[in-house]
């Protein structure tokens, strides 16, 4: 069976960061991309937050410098997916493909999340452009505009806030005729004079050719449609971590997320790493991502060493 000192899984920012780290300190990674190579920055159009690319960048380009970076530096990278794990003993065992296991001395997860859509056709047509599941990535995008979002839970809430700072108007479409927010997001929300809340709402039809330039919600309970002139419209409806293959092996929180001991990327089996979205239910930013990969690859950088094992 192939053996590797450590095995990344996913090639996001926090993938590739912790491969550029580990390369750098010899630890001769193997990464596993995963289905979506570069992570969810690939489906997205311009990124202008992350810090050196002052012109901004389109989120498929960067990813492509990060995956370059993390090559240069060494990094074993390849296509294929985690899809099974034993950590019942050291080295820890992770199957490929179902089709062949690696053994490694450690690994590090970076396996991400993923946005919750409605599932809806022209939702996933105007992605990009105008539709949007990150409104701390693309409100901006939208400053002095109009722009709804749909969901009703504590991130949505959070997210009709942040947009009410830059939009002109925030319409909000809840599917019920109450919040799943907390009572004190939920006052926020209602005591913000550019905030509209649609109850019992939910969305009929994004509109636009190229771009948004409106929705259609229907009432649920009269069943009466109307039309919304607006910009952007921003999914809020929840993300799923990728996790379900750690169920049973690494500990998570009741919707999936990684727990990892605070301040550090440890999770709680020895020897394996958490970093990027996989554990992070707050930020959620590439930049965070790549910092938490960077902690990843020292802190298995530290177990190799202290464990003789590199
Ligand atoms: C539409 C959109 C726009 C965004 N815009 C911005 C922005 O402008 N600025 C910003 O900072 N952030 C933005 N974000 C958020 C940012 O994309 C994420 O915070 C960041 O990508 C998280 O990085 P990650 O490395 O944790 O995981 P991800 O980017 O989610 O990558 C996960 C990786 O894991 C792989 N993977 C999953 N399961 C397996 C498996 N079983 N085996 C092997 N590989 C696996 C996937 O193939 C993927 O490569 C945006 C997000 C979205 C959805």
């Amino acid at each position: 069976m192939e053996k590797t000192s450590c095995l990344i899984i996913g090639s996001g920012p926090a993938g590739y960061t912790a491969a550029i780290y580990a390369s750098r300190a010899n630890l001769k990674p193997v990464l596993y991309q995963g289905i979506q190579p570069g992570g969810q920055l690939t489906i997205t159009t311009d990124v202008e937050n992350y810090p050196g690319y002052p012109e901004g960048i389109q989120g498929p380009e960067m990813m492509v410098d990060f995956e370059k970076q993390a090559a240069r530096m060494g990094a074993d990278i390849r296509y294929g997916l985690a899809t099974k794990v034993d950590f019942s003993s050291h080295p820890l065992k992770v199957e490929i493909d179902e089709e062949k296991w690696i053994e490694a001395d450690s690994v590090i997860i970076s396996t991400g999340a993923s946005a919750k859509w409605l599932g809806i056709e022209s939702e996933q047509r105007l992605n990009g452009f105008g539709v949007s599941a990150c409104a701390v990535c693309d409100g901006f995008f939208f400053k002095g505009k109009e722009v709804a979002i749909v969901g009703a839970g504590d991130t949505a809430a959070e997210e009709a806030l942040y947009l009410s700072k830059i939009c002109s108007h925030v319409h909000m479409i809840v599917r019920r005729n109450e919040m799943r927010a907390s009572k004190v997001m939920q006052e926020r929300v209602l005591k913000t004079d550019n905030i509209k809340i649609y109850w019992d709402s939910e969305i009929d039809e994004v509109l636009g050719d190229k771009k948004v330039e409106g929705v259609r919600i229907v009432n649920n309970k009269t069943g009466e449609k109307q039309e919304i002139t607006l910009s952007a419209f921003f999914v809020a409806i929840g993300h799923t971590p990728n996790s379900s293959i750690f169920k049973g092996w690494i500990d998570m929180d009741e919707a999936g997320y990684i727990k990892t001991v605070p301040g550090t990327s440890k999770t709680n089996i020895v020897g394996v790493f958490a970093s990027g979205d996989v554990q992070d239910k707050i930020y959620r930013q590439a930049v965070t991502a790549a910092g938490s990969g960077c902690m990843a690859a020292l802190d298995a950088e530290r177990y190799l060493s202290e464990n003789g094992l590199h």
